[in-house]
């Protein structure tokens, strides 16, 4: 092999990884985006489901009739979306490559060991941040460009 061939070689590799990086970055923008995007509209959900329990409660003490159970219902549509709102902030965290001091709750990069705002130590060893990029499927099928 010459070292021009060498040369090329190593350039497309290069290009390669570049366009690699380049690609798995916007993923990671788009999934944020989405998972905001979801965290407002559970924000909304929540609000609503708050409301509705504040509605059924007040017409339980307007009324001779059992509102036990719409409470009960009321209250686990609650507790539910809080668990989606949390389980969507952590996938924001996790693209971000963020963890949150369980002290304060403020953000800090997963390589941290204490806390910036607080100087908590931070939880043990960073977590694996590998995650992997969902790509869509009409982005899959973009068809390569010619080099
Ligand atoms: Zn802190």
């Amino acid at each position: 092999m010459s070292r021009f061939d060498e040369f090329v070689d190593e350039f497309v590799f290069m290009a390669k990884n570049a366009a690699d990086v380049a690609s798995k970055k916007t993923g990671e923008v788009v999934e944020v985006a989405r998972l905001k995007y979801q965290q407002k509209q559970a924000e909304w959900d929540l609000e609503k489901a708050y409301a509705k329990l504040g509605a059924i409660y007040y017409e339980s003490q307007n009324s001779k009739e059992d509102f036990r159970d719409a409470i009960a219902l009321a209250m686990n549509e609650i507790t539910e979306i809080k668990g989606n709102i949390k389980k969507i902030e952590e996938s924001i965290r996790t693209y971000r490559k963020m963890q949150r001091c369980g002290k304060c709750a403020t953000d800090n990069d997963v390589s941290a060991l204490y806390c910036s705002s607080c100087g908590s130590p931070l939880d043990d060893a960073p977590i694996d941040i590998d995650v992997p990029v969902p790509v869509k499927q009409d982005e899959a099928a973009a068809p390569e460009e010619e080099v």
